[in-house]
C-alpha cells in the first residue's frame, strides 16, 4: 500500500510518486499577512501540516516551502489605511501567524520566503516572459500575462477556452478575480503614489512598479527549486480550492511558459473551505474567527486538529460551538490515556496491547494511504484507546510496542491534548497513586494533605473549570469557582492558554 491522493489537474485520485525516489518538493501557498489569519485559512495550514507530516512518517525527505504575501493589493490598502509603511504593517502580522502556527503544533516551512525579498526573482521571470513572447507592456506602464500565448491556460480550473476574453482591451490588474473574468492578467503593476507612500515600489527595467500577487508564488517556488534540488518542476503544491482560479491557474502559466515544461506541479492538492456556524466564512458576514480568538477562549490546540481532521480534507467543514466542544472533550480523553499509557511502562507488549498496536499501526497508515482519510485514522486512535483502557484496568502495562505505535501515530496527528496536563507534586506513595486519578477527586481538598497536594488538587479542578468555560457551560465554571475560593484558592487564566492558582491570603 502507498500513498494516493486527489489530483486536481486529473480530477481523480492517482498514486503519489515522486520525481525522485524518496525526496519530495511541497509549495503551499502561505498567509498574506495583512491581519490576523483566520481559522479557515488555517483549515488549509492544518491538512498541509498532516500531508507534510505523512509523507515524513511514510520515509520520505520532505522540502517544504511556505511563502508569505508580504506586498499585494490587500497589505497596501491596508498598510494605508493605517498610514504605516508596508513593512511596519505586515511585520507583526508575520509574527503573529509564526505564534499561532506553532500554537497550533504546524510544523514551519523549510523555507519561508516573503515576496519583498525576492523581487529580483520576479524582475527576471517577467522579464523572460516578456523575451518569449507571452508578456507584453501595457500603455498603461504594466505588464500583462497574455492568455492566447499560453494554450494550456484553464487546464486545472477547467475553463472553457472559447469564452476567454484576451488582448489588451480585456485585461484585469486586481489580484483577485472571477472565472467570468478570466483574461490577460497583471505580472507587474506599475508605480501609483499610493504604492510609493507605503514604500511598496521597485525598480525594473520595464518600469518601476510592483508584482502581481500570482506571479510572487511562481518566482519564490522556481528560485528555492533550483537553487536546492536543480529541477524547476514541484512534487506538490497545495492550497485551499478558492486558489484554483485565478491563483494556482495564473502560476501554471507564468511557470510554464517560463520553464517550457509540461507542469509546474504534478500533484495539485487542494482543501475545501471551512465555514462557520453555517455560514461561509467571510468578513461580509463579520463571523472571522481567528487562531489566536480560539487560544484566547482556553481551546486546546489539540482540540482544533482534531476537530478539522474529522472531516476528509475534501469536506466542507461547519465549525460550529457543539463541535468544538465535543472536540475538546475528545482531545482531554486522549491526553489523559496518554498519561495512563506512558505512565506505568513494562518491558515487553503483553499479547493483547502488542495486538491492538499492530492495528492501530495497519488501520491508521491504510487510511491515510488513501487520500489522506484522517477521519478514518481517528477511528483506528479511538479504537485502540478503547483496547488499551481494557488492558490497563485488567492490570496489564503497555511495553515498547505500544508506546512506540502510540508515539507514531500522535506525531502524525497531535490532537491530543498537552496544554492542560496538571503535573502533581509528589507526596507519600499511597496520596500519590489516589490523586493521580484524576476522575476521584473530591471537591473539598484532600484531608490532612500537604500544601503541595492541596494545590495539586485546586490546580486540577481550575483546569476542569476552563474546560467548562471552553464549552461555554459558564454555570460549571462559576460552581467551580466557588467551591475553590471556600477552600481558600483563586484561580487565575493566563493569556497564552495556561490556568494558575494562587492561595488566597488569609485575613490575620
Ligand atoms: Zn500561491
Amino acid at each position: 500500500m502507498s500513498l494516493r491522493l486527489y489530483n486536481t489537474l486529473s480530477r481523480q485520485v492517482e498514486e503519489f510518486a515522486p520525481l525522485r525516489e524518496g525526496r519530495v518538493s511541497l509549495y503551499t501557498c502561505g498567509p498574506t499577512i495583512y491581519n490576523y489569519a483566520h481559522i479557515g485559512n488555517f483549515r488549509t495550514f492544518l491538512f498541509e501540516d498532516l500531508l507534510r507530516r505523512w509523507l515524513e512518517a511514510s520515509g520520505y525527505d520532505v522540502f517544504h516551502i511556505m511563502n508569505l504575501t508580504d506586498v499585494d493589493d490587500r497589505t497596501i490598502a491596508t498598510a494605508r489605511e493605517k498610514g504605516v509603511s508596508l513593512r511596519q504593517h505586515v511585520d507583526p502580522f508575520a509574527k503573529a501567524f509564526e505564534e499561532d502556527r506553532d500554537w497550533l503544533r504546524i510544523l514551519p516551512a523549510h523555507e519561508q520566503p516573503r515576496a519583498t525579498e525576492y523581487i529580483p526573482a520576479m524582475i527576471r521571470l517577467i522579464e523572460a516572459l516578456m523575451q518569449r513572447g507571452v508578456a507584453y507592456l501595457g500603455e498603461d506602464g504594466s505588464v500583462y500575462f497574455s492568455i492566447a500565448r499560453f494554450p494550456a491556460y484553464g487546464r486545472l480550473s477547467r475553463l472553457d477556452l472559447r469564452e476567454l476574453k484576451t488582448g489588451a482591451s480585456e485585461r484585469v490588474s486586481s489580484d483577485e478575480y472571477a472565472k467570468e473574468d478570466a483574461r490577460d492578467f497583471v505580472l507587474w503593476k506599475a508605480a501609483k503614489p499610493e504604492d510609493e507612500a507605503v514604500g511598496a515600489s521597485w525598480d525594473a527595467p520595464f518600469g518601476r512598479g510592483r508584482p502581481g500577487w500570482h506571479i510572487e508564488c511562481s518566482a519564490m517556488a522556481l528560485e528555492l527549486l533550483q537553487q536546492r534540488l536543480g529541477v524547476d518542476v514541484l512534487d506538490i503544491h497545495a492550497g485551499g480550492v478558492d486558489l484554483i482560479f485565478p491563483h494556482h491557474e495564473d502560476e501554471i502559466a507564468q511557470s510554464c511558459a517560463y520553464t517550457g515544461k509540461e507542469q509546474f506541479a504534478r500533484y495539485w492538492v487542494h482543501g475545501e473551505f471551512l465555514n462557520i456556524r453555517g455560514e461561509k466564512m467571510s468578513k461580509r458576514f463579520g463571523n472571522i474567527t481567528t487562531a489566536r480568538d480560539l487560544r484566547e477562549d482556553g481551546v486546546d490546540p489539540g482540540a482544533v486538529r482534531l476537530l478539522m481532521f474529522q472531516t476528509h480534507y475534501r469536506q466542507k467543514l461547519d465549525l460550529t460551538d457543539e463541535g468544538l466542544a465535543a472536540s475538546q472533550r475528545a482531545s482531554s480523553r486522549l491526553g489523559e490515556f496518554q498519561k495512563r499509557l506512558t505512565g506505568a511502562t513494562a518491558e515487553a507488549d503483553p499479547p493483547r496491547l502488542s495486538q491492538a498496536a499492530a492495528r492501530l499501526r495497519a488501520d491508521a497508515a491504510m487510511a491515510l494511504d488513501d487520500d489522506l482519510n484522517a477521519p478514518r485514522a481517528l477511528a483506528a486512535v479511538f479504537t485502540f484507546m478503547n483496547q488499551a483502557n481494557a488492558a490497563l484496568d485488567a492490570g496489564e502495562r503497555s511495553g515498547p510496542e505500544t508506546i512506540s505505535a502510540w508515539q507514531w501515530i500522535e506525531g502524525v496527528l497531535g490532537v491530543t491534548s498537552r496544554g492542560l496536563s496538571v503535573s502533581l507534586p509528589t507526596g507519600s506513595s499511597e496520596a500519590d497513586k489516589k490523586s493521580s486519578d484524576l476522575s476521584t477527586f473530591a471537591e473539598t481538598p484532600p484531608v490532612g494533605s500537604s500544601e503541595e497536594l492541596e494545590k495539586g488538587w485546586a490546580l486540577h479542578w481550575a483546569v476542569q473549570r476552563k474546560q467548562a468555560k471552553t464549552t461555554r457551560n459558564y454555570a460549571e465554571a462559576d460552581r467551580i469557582r466557588g467551591f475553590l475560593r471556600t477552600a481558600g484558592w483563586e484561580v487565575r487564566d493566563g493569556k497564552d492558554g495556561s490556568v494558575e492558582v494562587v492561595r488566597i491570603p488569609r485575613a490575620s
